[in-house]
Parts: structure tokens; sequence; C-alpha cells
């Protein structure tokens, strides 16, 4: 069961990660605490200033004026589009605590929001069912998952019982990176699947850090399953993927003051971004030699091996604060950005 749609986008011979920058504005404790901006802009050009001196390009940058709308439709919707066509997809917001990764994505803001506070995964949601009312000759089956990874385990948040379950990953020959026994929802419409991000986000761990009293302190995926069929008997068959990702904060311990569980907590969530970013680094020096990438270090590389490396277009936006309080984190959030510029995906459709 190929894909056997017609696929335009096949001629590309790979998919480069396309690497987005956000930048909030001050937030009102930076402006009561006498805050200034470190970051400057060059007009027209995706380029971003840190300090004085040190420029960064990137597939885009986007000011602290950027409404949630522009973010989606330049750096999304051309996503939501391969969706359509046979394609994975992933969007990973990296950045340090605070610097509006969950504003980005959207993840505790669904439509009931004022529509320009809207983020990323309700705005895939909405275009998703759009796109599927204008393609009547097609069948659809959509299914979703959420689950967090926390401490190293896989948390499944949209299992009904009160008992969190961990589960574990399995690499299924036919359908690649699995976990086993995650819940897997079927949804009708946008509601049902917005409901199913709010259920999720309800079980989601938070913490409280020195840096922000309710920081997520763990990885979170919402993956949307999307099955075509089409043809009189329905036999030409493909589904993507489409992973929506919220890492945990990128700083460093010291800054967070934490102690006992929360700095275990820190070290296993900074294994994840620390394999993350050594995963990154062995794509991005891939010469065509056959480059040893360590996914099995940690259960977030496991879970995005598809996702970088291999058959998706993956975006990943990177969130900093103005703030030169932050200079130092923001420093190295672009720098970890600048290494996933240099990943080529490979643009294989979903086969078995
Ligand atoms: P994170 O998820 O990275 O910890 P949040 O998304 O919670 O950070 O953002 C921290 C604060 O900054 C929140 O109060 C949020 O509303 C605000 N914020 C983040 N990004 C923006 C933005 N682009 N425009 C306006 N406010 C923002």
């Amino acid at each position: 069961m190929g894909c056997l749609f017609p696929i335009q986008v096949m001629e590309e011979k790979v998919i480069p990660v396309r690497v987005a920058i956000r930048c909030r504005p001050l937030v009102p404790r930076e402006l009561a605490e006498g805050c200034e901006p470190c970051i400057s802009f060059v007009p027209g050009e995706p380029q971003i200033i840190v300090g004085t001196e040190k420029a960064f390009t990137f597939d885009y940058v986007f000011d602290p004026a950027t409404e949630q709308e522009e973010v989606f439709n330049v750096t999304v919707a051309p996503l939501l589009r391969g969706i359509f066509n046979g394609y994975n997809a992933t969007v990973l917001a990296y950045g340090q605590t605070g610097s509006g990764k969950t504003y980005t994505m959207g993840g505790t803001y669904t439509t009931t929001q004022d529509d320009n506070e809207v983020g990323v995964i309700p705005r895939v949601i909405h275009h998703l069912f759009n796109g599927i009312s204008q393609r009547s000759e097609t069948e659809f089956v959509l299914k979703v998952s959420y689950l967090e990874i926390y401490n190293e385990e896989i948390i499944d948040l949209l299992c009904n019982s009160k008992d969190r379950l961990v589960l574990s990953i399995r690499e299924d020959a036919k359908e690649g990176i699995k976990v086993a026994g995650l819940t897997e929802k079927t949804v009708c419409t946008a509601e049902d699947m917005v409901r199913c991000l709010e259920m999720g986000n309800s079980s989601r761990s938070v913490g409280s850090t020195a840096m922000n009293a309710v920081s997520s302190r763990s990885h979170a995926i919402f993956t949307i399953s999307v099955e075509q069929k089409r043809g009189a008997q329905r036999d030409s068959y493909c589904c993507g993927k489409f992973h929506l990702v919220d890492l945990a904060g990128s700083e460093r311990q010291k800054k967070t003051k934490a102690e006992g569980d929360r700095l275990k907590e820190g070290i296993n969530i900074n294994r994840g971004l620390l394999s993350l970013g050594n995963v990154i680094s062995a794509l991005g020096e891939d010469s065509g030699k056959k480059n040893h990438i360590p996914y099995r270090d940690s259960k977030l590389t496991r879970m995005l091996q598809d996702s970088l490396g291999g058959n998706s277009h993956t975006l990943m936006v990177a969130c900093i604060s103005p703030a030169d309080a932050n200079l130092e984190e923001t420093a190295n959030s672009l720098r970890y950005a600048d290494r996933a510029r240099k990943i080529k995906n490979k643009p294989i459709v979903n086969q078995d």
C-alpha cells in the first residue's frame, strides 16, 4: 500500500530543515526589572544581530511585532500542503523557558481565545479541516495522539486512566518508530481535535522554577495522523503524520536554581536536548558518508528519528527573549538553531 497519489514535490532531491527565529516582545516582568532589548533586526533580511556585533542568518526571522497568523502562513501552512501530498511534517519549538514556545505553538491557547492569539496547533487543526472540506473525492481518517517525555519516561496524555501510563518505544519495520500502547483517538471534527489537545494539556507535568512559575518541564508531542484513500475502490492510500513538538526549556540549570527532583528533571530534560543537539550536529556534518547518528541516546531523539534526517518536512522555531538579561541564553539558542539549518532530510513519501 504505497502512496499512489501524484506527488508534484517528488523532484526535490533533499528537503532542508527550515529554521525560523521568533523574538517575543519584552514582557511586563522584564520591563519592571529595567531590562533593555539586546537584539536587532535587518529590515527585509532574515537576519538577527545579538548584542552589538554577532549576526546570524536564518530561513525566517520574526521580530516582536510579528503576529501569530503571519508566523503560521509563512512557515507552517506549506507543511500542511505537504501533508495532503503524503509527506510527514514536524514543527519543533525550541528555546529557554519563557521565550514564547507555548505561545507560538498554541498548546494552551486554543480557539476560545482572541483570534490574534491563536497559535500554530489550533491553526493547523482549523486549516486541516478546511483542506479536507475542499477534497470531497478523498476519504480521510484522522487520528491524534499526545505524549509527554518527562524524566526520560513517555507518558500518554490522552489516556483516560487516572494513573499516568508510562510507555516504551518500539521500531516497527512497516510503520517505523511506534510507541507501544499509545492512545490514538479517531476524530471527525476540528472541535473534537481541539478537545483532545485541551485534554492532553490538562495532564501535562508542570513544575515551578525560579525562571517561570508555570514553565513546562517536559517535551510534549501532539501528533495528527492523516490517512487518505482515493479511487473508486478506495485502493489508493496515503498516510502523513504531523508532529507538533513543544520542547522543554533549553536553559542551563544554574540559572533556574533547581534542586533535588527538579535538578534530576533538568538533567533528564537536558539529556533530550543534548542528544537532540548531537543528532543535529551529526546530521549537519553528514557529507554523504554514512555518519553514526546517535538517535538512541534519548527518548526524544528516537521519537524524532523520522523528523530529522528522515522523510519529513521539518521546521524548527527557535523562540528568544529580546532582554539583555537573557543575552547568553539567546546566543546559545541561536547557535543551536544555526546548526539545525545544515540538516537535509530525504524526500521519500510514506511507503511500505
Ligand atoms: P515558554 O513556553 O517558552 O516557557 P511562553 O509561551 O509561556 O514561554 O511565553 C512567556 C510569556 O511571554 C507569556 O506570558 C506569553 O504570553 C508571552 N509571549 C510569548 N511570545 C509572545 C509574543 N510573540 N507576543 C506576545 N507575548 C508573547
